[in-house]
């Protein structure tokens, strides 16, 4: 890899391209490079913010022309460790949304996030896979898996939904490629991510749906054992695929910006969707409501807009760093486990841990599509330590514990959108995948030029 590139190099890449070019030290260099994740860090040689799909080929043709690594982001929610001496393409400003109502579709550039797809789609009466969070972009989110807290059940994996991608491979080719259309580029990126290309453009499903009964059940945090425990019992009953309930602990910041009852509170948070009936769905949720008086409970009517009400994910950018499991069951010797942490979990450093029940449509397996390691699992555990290092340091530590006091029900894989900073490939794809993306790999991008800020595929 080489260190400098020729001055005249970088001038004549800013004359090529609409959007902007960055070098260390220039105004605009730390707000592209920084995302949701404040821990993350790399130090990229050059950063071109593309301004559309011309703006990727020219950044590509640059970096394979002067042998840089390419590390591509949009919102930089997923860390990965930090690297330098590459080229960074980042495809926030291609945030164009088309809905098609006659083929229920949507189709979206590469930098665009949920909060934009979901409101045109609305308009229509229709609703994508997305999932918790409105800022989370979509390309990252879909083609590591896609799971959506509303309607993964019932549809499956957003990854499942994908029609047609845009694509600028390493060669510096846009290729458009769909199930029909260059089918093995488009089975590897579909959960490959950017290890096969820049993605520009993605076409993906859409589903009839206007409103859904949900929201959360925060209860006060000596209920927590209570509610990991009404939990596993709930997922043990044949649940209708519509309906879909997850539980976090936690440990919330004394923020003044909080309302009163959050603040520097350990809480039970309850996340309840269902697409049927707000009987059906009363009816199942009501032995967390027998847990106590509950601080505060949205559960309710809601308009499919305001999907953010079931997580209510934090949105302004933090540092922390995270890690997750795959479980294949989660019989009472788990539940013990996760409720010895629940018993110690007050005030401790691990910010967040939640525990989300997949099943239904999530556990098919279609012929197409790669292998998400998560299809075959039956929970996912994920939690996150947000604040400075020596915390961060201690939750993770914590978590770790943890999970490995899971391991005998762990599927010994992750899945890709819930990894942690040094998750690898080889964590999330089992090995005839891997062995299947390696070869892919040798085909689309034989020099490995894709192997910044991703799971990397090495071809050798
Ligand atoms: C608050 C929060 C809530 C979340 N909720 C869910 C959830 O409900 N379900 C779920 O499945 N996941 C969820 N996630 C995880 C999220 O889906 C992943 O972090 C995802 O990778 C984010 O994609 P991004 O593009 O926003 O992030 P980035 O960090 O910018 O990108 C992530 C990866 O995707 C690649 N990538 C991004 N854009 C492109 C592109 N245009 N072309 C090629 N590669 C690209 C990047 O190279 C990188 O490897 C959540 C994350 C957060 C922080």
């Amino acid at each position: 890899m080489q260190n400098t590139v020729p001055a005249q190099a970088i001038t004549d890449l800013v004359r090529e391209v609409a959007g902007s070019v960055y070098v260390p030290g220039d105004e605009g260099y730390a707000r592209e490079i920084a995302g949701f994740n404040l821990r993350s860090t790399h130090e990229p040689l050059l950063v071109v913010a593309a301004a559309h799909t011309g703006d990727v080929q020219a950044a590509v043709s640059f970096a394979a022309a002067h042998q840089l690594p390419v590390g591509v982001k949009n919102t930089g929610h997923q860390p990965f460790p930090a690297q330098e001496g590459f080229v960074l393409i980042t495809v926030g400003a291609m945030r164009s949304v088309a809905i098609d109502a006659d083929r229920a579709v949507a189709r979206v550039g590469g930098g665009a996030r949920w909060a934009d797809v979901v409101g045109p789609a609305q308009e229509v009466g229709l609703a994508p896979l997305n999932g918790s969070a409105p800022h989370v972009g979509v390309v990252g989110y879909t083609l590591g898996g896609g799971l959506s807290p509303l309607l993964g059940r019932v549809h499956g994996w957003a990854v499942d939904h994908v029609v047609s991608i845009e694509v600028v491979t390493a060669d510096g080719r846009v290729r458009r490629v769909a199930r029909d259309e260059e089918p093995e580029l488009f089975r590897v990126l579909c959960g490959g991510r950017s290890n096969f290309g820049v993605v520009t453009e993605i076409e993906f499903g859409l589903f009839p749906l206007s409103s859904f009964y949900g929201g959360g059940i925060y209860l006060p945090g000596h209920t927590a054992e209570d509610v990991l425990r009404t939990f596993a019992e709930l997922s043990r009953q044949p649940l209708p695929e519509g309906f879909n309930c997850s539980v976090a602990l936690l440990n919330l910041p004394p923020l003044p910006e909080l309302p009163e009852p959050f603040r520097g509170k350990f809480l039970a948070h309850v996340r309840v969707s269902h697409l049927g009936t707000d009987a059906e769905a009363e009816a199942l949720i009501a032995p967390f409501r027998a847990l106590g008086p509950a601080l505060v409970d949205t559960v309710s009517r809601q308009p499919y807009s305001a999907f953010a009400a079931v997580h209510a994910d934090p949105v302004d950018p933090a540092p922390y760093e995270e890690s997750s499991a795959l479980l294949a069951s989660l019989p009472d010797e788990a539940v013990d486990r996760l409720a010895a942490f629940a018993r110690t979990a007050a005030g401790g450093p691990v910010t967040v841990l939640e525990l989300r029940q997949l099943g239904g449509a999530l556990n098919a397996m279609p012929a197409h599509a790669v292998p998400l390691a998560a299809r075959q699992a039956g929970f996912i555990v994920w939690g996150a330590t947000v604040g400075p290092p020596p915390i961060v340091a201690s939750g993770e530590l914590a978590l770790r514990t943890l999970l490995d006091e899971l391991s005998p029900w762990s599927t010994g894989l992750l899945y890709t959108n819930f990894t942690g900073r040094e998750d690898q490939a080889e964590d999330t794809f089992d090995v005839d995948t891997l062995a299947d993306l390696r070869e892919a790999k040798r085909r689309f991008d034989p020099q490995n030029l894709f192997r910044v800020n991703n799971h990397n595929v090495d071809p050798q």
